[in-house]
């Protein structure tokens, strides 16, 4: 045991980069979702000067060498101040993608820069509605011309440009590089940065397996036989595709590399361990549940648990009982119930339910980015805000999925995006326990 686990630690710590680490947003059985038409248009309301910047993230993406695919945007109508977000799916085919800076009624993670709600067959993967959302209501954006420094005030300036390239590969079907922070599709960047405009070879690569601009052999074989859905599996180095572990369950392996990262970050915690985490993060959130991982945004950086901890209105350990989607609106929210099993701030109920954004409900599946559905069954430290008479978790980085193994530590294992590292469960229980102290002591 002992010398696979040193293995693991320096095969973490001194790797070369991997060659592809891009991951990409797939269904259970590893079917990448992604558009089956091109070009891809979207509609931006918006003003003159970020209305061209993000026609330049779009023809960023739809320059990338390999890859087939065309995203347009053009200007919507000047007189619509809110437009629909989400999926009509009663006028499937007035479905428009969206570009829009929301000034009011953020209801996701304040920290997140933007997010890109996509929806999609359950079946087939075919992407039939993207929506970008920029948080104009919690940060200042702008269209920088090249790098400068942040505000000073924790609201500014962030890149329309560089915020659109990253969302844009979401609406593409991307998912977070969790190991590389100077891609595109890194989930984090600075303000006042412009580096994420340009893409990376990772975030190339990734757009042509997804959208590849020579068919590959078995499709032109299809095609010259008549036909048939482009819905072949692409397959990367990342671990996205083809993961199939049952809800809930952690597999050894899993569970050895999340091992390997929380003594490797005890060794060194430096670039190299973080990295190493990062991945053993990532192959858990990835292969440990039953939902392909949930689309987020740009813009966390990593965030102390004690932060949240002040901004969370109830605190609690328990164990998912189910999951409920329904619409509102256009949006699939996911209703859950959890047997509250440990209570660290507030009243909690001794069953709690609180939404989610994102689900799967009438053969259809919507997405945010670095939100992971929750599953029935799983163990988890959830922290939770009310709107009017609603529990919700709108902090991404505010979900821990506790992981119990015979004979060890139980482990949490942060669910959102970003550079949170597994915790034992004593040590974050503790970090919790001292959070409530001072929070009593301040109140
Ligand atoms: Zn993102």
């Amino acid at each position: 045991m002992r010398s696979l686990l040193s293995l693991l630690i320096l095969g973490g710590l001194f790797a070369p980069r991997a060659a592809q680490a891009y991951a990409l947003l797939t269904l259970d059985d590893g079917t990448p979702v992604r558009w089956q038409r091109d070009p891809v248009s979207f509609t931006a309301f918006a003003d003159e000067a970020p209305l061209a910047a993000f026609e330049r993230a779009a023809a960023t993406w739809s320059a990338v060498e390999g890859a087939q695919i065309t995203v347009q945007v053009r200007p919507g109508p000047a007189n619509v101040d809110e437009p629909f977000i989400g999926y009509d799916r009663e006028h499937p085919s007035e479905n428009e993608n969206v570009i829009a800076f929301l000034r009011r009624g953020w209801r996701f993670d304040p920290r997140a820069l933007a997010i890109t709600v996509r929806t999609f067959s359950n079946v087939s993967g075919e992407l039939l509605d993207a929506d970008i959302l920029f948080n104009a209501a919690g940060h200042r954006f702008r269209v920088l011309a090249h790098a400068v420094a942040g505000d000073g005030d924790g609201r500014g300036p962030a890149d329309v440009e560089s915020v659109a390239a990253h969302e844009l590969g979401h609406a593409l079907g991307l998912e977070h590089n969790e190991i590389d922070p100077w891609v595109t599709m890194a989930p984090t960047t600075g303000y006042g940065e412009v580096w994420m405009r340009d893409l990376a070879e990772d975030d190339r690569q990734g757009a042509a397996a997804l959208y590849p601009a020579t068919a590959p052999a078995q499709e032109e074989a299809r095609e010259l036989s008549g036909g048939g859905a482009l819905t072949s599996p692409v397959t990367t180095e990342g671990g996205a595709v083809g993961c199939s572990q049952a809800s809930g369950a952690a597999s050894p392996l899993a569970l050895l590399l999340l091992l390997a990262g929380l003594v490797a970050r005890q060794l060194r915690p430096g670039a190299g361990a973080r990295a190493a985490l990062r991945a053993a993060r990532r192959g858990s959130v990835l292969c440990l549940a039953a939902l392909p991982a949930l689309a987020h945004a740009a813009g966390h950086a990593s965030v102390p648990v004690e932060e949240y901890f002040r901004e969370a209105e109830i605190v609690l350990r328990g164990t998912v009982l189910g999951v409920e989607a329904r619409w509102e609106g256009g949006l699939i929210m996911s209703r859950v119930t959890l047997a509250t099993a440990e209570c660290f701030k507030g009243e909690c109920p001794f069953t709690t339910h609180f939404e989610q954004l994102g689900g799967e409900l009438d053969g259809l599946v919507q997405s945010v980015a670095g939100v992971r559905p929750l599953v029935p069954g799983e163990e988890v430290v959830v922290m939770l805000t009310r709107r009017g008479e609603v529990w919700e978790a709108p902090l991404v980085q505010g979900i821990w999925q506790v992981l119990r193994r015979p004979g060890g530590p139980a482990i949490a294992v942060p669910l959102g995006p970003g550079e949170q590292v597994p915790l034992v469960l004593e040590d974050l229980r503790s970090r919790l326990r001292q959070a409530f102290k001072e929070f009593a002591r301040r109140r």
